[in-house]
Parts: structure tokens; C-alpha cells; sequence
């Protein structure tokens, strides 16, 4: 058993996510890998556990499905060894709106909002009760982009990053670091998944190299990374203009815009 803090992170078994069990593991922390494939989950594990010297349970669980995920929301309040979590399963959906069914759209905002939102509940708690702890939440440059026309997949993304910058300001003064992490394009196997030739992609970022750049955005503390964004002032200007918004959301009239005759009581 290692002196750190264990990292419980969703989506292990493959992609980002093991990378990431890969990355804490060489840096000593013990695991908790959860992701619905137990063979691939175990294979990673012995090979972690052989090579870094670190504990690593498997926890088998279909995040999509309340029982599976209510299994993994306990492990976070009742472990108190754990202190980190990536909130990294997800998945995306083949075609666009109009080809998705209303139960593949209820499935993947099961698994990419609801399970992500609930375990983020299930850890924060307890890490704000003791001062400390990180959450790291996997969203998406897509969150960005609604000219992806990717409505689903990319309203997701946009929860995510929303989510985790309002946590933030909630948690934060507590002691608790939340990261929203946002790739474009990586090398995993979620492009075939959903039909799409990854070497197809212009850009393709290799997923070690995510994950590094990931992991130099929580070491710094960084509350939103985008690790293909090499223009940071881009995104300072985008959050300078966001905020610029605030102070004129508190109005008792509507704009004038919305006072032409017949568009408003007299
Ligand atoms: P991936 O290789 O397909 O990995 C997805 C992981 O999530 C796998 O470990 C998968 O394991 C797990 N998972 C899927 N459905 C699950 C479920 N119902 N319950 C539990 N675990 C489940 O894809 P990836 O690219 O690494 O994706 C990781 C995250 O990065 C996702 O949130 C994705 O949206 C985000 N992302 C990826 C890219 C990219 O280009 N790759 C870009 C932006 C954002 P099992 O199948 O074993 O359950």
C-alpha cells in the first residue's frame, strides 16, 4: 500500500483512462480501476501492479446502469483512502441527431452526465468534510463546438465543463481541486466505436501525450486544460468575454431589442 492518496478512475480499461492508471501508478498512488470489462480491467492491473509496486483493485461496473454505477458511488463515500477521482468513462454516438434513437440518447447522457455528475456527489462530500482531494473531469473541445453538429456528445461535454468550473467555485474555498479536461482528437479506440476512422482525423493527438499535458495542467492547479490549445490566450479571452456578461444579466427590463412594438406588452 502506498502513503498516497489512491486514484479511483472510470473508463480504465482502455484510452485515456489507462493511461492515466498508467501515469498515477509510475507516480506511486494506488488505484481503483473501474470500467465494465473485468478482463482487460485485471490484465491492466497485474501489469501495474508488477511494474509500479502499487495496490490496484478492479471494480467492475456498467456505469449506465443505476446499480452498477450506485456500487462505485459507495466505494467513493466509504473509502476514505481514496482521494482523487477521474471522472474519465464516456462514449460517443455514431451518426447525427436525427439518426439516434431516444434510447441510445438516454444512454449516453447516462453515462457522460448522469454517472460523472453522481460520482462527482458521491467524493465531493467527503473531500470537502476533510479539506482535500481533486476531481478530474474528461469533457471535450466538442463542448465548444456546436458547428460539430455532435448535439448529443457535445451538450455532454458542454455539462461537463460547466459542471466543473461551478464545482469549483463551490468546493474550491474547501480545499478541493476540480480540473475539467478538455482533448480534441486522441488516439483511442472511442472513434471506432462510433464509426469513425481515427488516421482519418487531421491532428490526432497520440494519448500519452494527452494525459502528460493533462497531468502538467493538475499539477499547476489549472481549473480548465486543453491540452491541444497551444494559443492559452485564446481561451483567457473567451472566459474574459463570458465574464464581461455577468454584471448585465441582472435587468429588470428586457433589452430594447425585445421592446419593439408587438414583441412585448405595452
Ligand atoms: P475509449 O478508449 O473508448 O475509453 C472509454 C472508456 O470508458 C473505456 O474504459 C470503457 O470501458 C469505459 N466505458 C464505456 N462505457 C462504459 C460504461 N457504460 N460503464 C463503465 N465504463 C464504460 O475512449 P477514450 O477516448 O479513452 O474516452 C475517454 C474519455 O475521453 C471520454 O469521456 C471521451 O468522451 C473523452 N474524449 C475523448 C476524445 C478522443 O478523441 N479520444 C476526445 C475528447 C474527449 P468498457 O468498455 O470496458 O466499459
Amino acid at each position: 500500500m502506498s502513503a498516497k492518496p489512491a486514484v479511483l478512475i472510470t473508463g480504465a480499461s482502455t484510452g485515456i483512462g489507462a493511461a492515466y492508471a498508467d501515469r498515477f501508478a509510475r507516480r506511486g498512488h494506488d488505484l481503483v480501476l473501474v470500467a465494465r470489462s473485468q478482463d482487460q480491467l485485471d490484465a491492466l492491473a497485474a501489469r501495474l501492479r508488477a511494474e509500479a509496486g502499487v495496490a490496484v483493485d478492479v471494480l467492475a461496473a456498467d456505469l449506465a446502469d443505476p446499480s452498477g454505477l450506485a456500487r462505485v458511488e459507495q466505494r467513493l463515500r466509504d473509502d476514505a483512502g481514496i482521494d482523487v477521482l477521474v471522472n474519465n468513462a464516456g462514449a460517443s454516438l455514431a451518426g447525427g441527431f436525427l439518426d439516434q434513437s431516444a434510447d441510445d440518447v438516454g444512454r449516453l447522457i447516462a453515462l457522460n452526465v448522469t454517472a460523472l455528475a453522481r460520482l462527482a456527489n458521491a467524493a465531493a462530500g467527503r473531500f470537502a468534510r476533510a479539506g482535500q482531494g481533486a476531481i478530474v473531469n474528461i469533457g471535450s473541445v466538442v463542448g465548444l463546438t456546436p458547428e460539430f453538429a455532435m448535439a448529443v456528445y457535445g451538450g455532454t461535454k458542454a455539462f461537463v465543463l460547466h459542471f466543473s468550473q461551478a464545482l469549483a467555485a463551490e468546493v474550491g474555498p474547501k480545499g478541493v481541486y476540480v480540473q475539467a479536461v478538455l482533448p480534441a482528437a486522441t488516439r483511442t479506440d472511442i472513434w471506432k466505436k462510433s464509426g469513425k476512422d481515427p488516421d482519418a482525423i487531421p491532428g490526432l493527438m497520440e494519448v500519452d501525450d494527452l494525459v502528460d499535458a493533462a497531468l502538467a495542467g493538475f499539477d499547476a492547479r489549472e481549473g480548465v486544460s486543453i491540452p491541444p490549445l497551444h494559443d492559452e490566450g485564446q481561451w483567457k479571452a473567451f472566459e474574459a468575454a463570458r465574464r464581461a456578461m455577468i454584471p448585465g444579466f441582472s435587468q429588470a427590463q428586457p433589452a430594447p431589442r425585445y421592446r419593439a412594438a408587438g414583441l412585448a406588452p405595452a
